[in-house]
């Protein structure tokens, strides 16, 4: 029954005044520095396993990721959905996100498919489905639907989402853009991507994906995207 009110409360907080803590002259910054904070969500948590490979849990890794990125973000505002393992909804996610006045919104998960042969990262924005392997089936069927996302917001995510997989591609990862109607993507007030790190059904890219090496070298990548990206807001 909280559901309906949550969706409300998407659209009442873009009409509202930005909560009180944000609602003070804009915090002061050095040039290059967004005074409003980098939202990373990381995907699934709780029940909520995501995809689970051989016991490796994509929940427990898309937490991993998003600690280090907001480590590794230490000059920029950020705002964690979630910052241990529990199940917040995706309605919840997205409500988060606009009170807390986030200036991005980006969201970490991993992928599994059938094929144990699918590998690489892929960056989403919203649009029509198109990118590699088929996306699994949506079990949401507690959050409201959820509009598409205003024209400006969608054609900023996808600048940032062809940002992000060009700098993973500079540091010689396997990424494609690509576009989705993920929940998440529909943010009405902010950019959005999602992050799918990779193949957990890869044995091979499961092992790397498990690893802090390569976890490290996705969380810079991903950092240097969001940092250019914010260095022009
Ligand atoms: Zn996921």
């Amino acid at each position: 029954m909280t559901v309906p009110f949550a969706a409300a409360a998407v659209f009442a907080a873009l009409a509202a005044p930005a909560p009180a803590m944000y609602s003070s002259a804009p915090v002061p910054h050095a040039p290059g520095r967004p005074a409003l904070p980098v939202v990373i969500d990381a995907g699934h948590g709780g029940e909520d396993l995501g995809a689970v490979v051989k016991g490796v849990r994509e929940k427990d890794i898309a937490l991993v990721v998003a600690l280090k990125l907001k480590a590794r973000l230490k000059d920029l505002p950020v705002l964690l959905t979630r910052d241990n393992d529990r199940y917040v909804p995706l309605d919840k996610r997205v409500v988060d996100s606009v009170d807390g006045n986030g200036a991005v919104f980006v969201s970490i998960h991993l992928n599994a498919v059938r094929s144990a042969k699918a590998s690489g990262a892929t960056v989403y924005s919203y649009g029509p489905e198109r990118g590699r392997g088929r996306p699994r089936p949506r079990r949401h069927p507690s959050v409201p639907p959820m509009p598409a996302p205003p024209r400006i917001a969608a054609s900023e995510s996808e600048f940032l989402a062809r940002s992000m997989a060009k700098s993973l591609r500079a540091a010689g990862v396997d990424v494609e853009s690509a576009k989705s109607d993920y929940y998440v993507l529909k943010n009405p007030a902010q950019p959005s991507v999602l992050v799918e790190l990779g193949f957990l059904s890869n044995p091979e890219e499961a092992v790397k994906l498990a690893g802090a090496a390569y976890q490290n070298l996705l969380v810079d990548c991903l950092a240097k995207a969001i940092e250019e990206y914010a260095s022009n807001l």
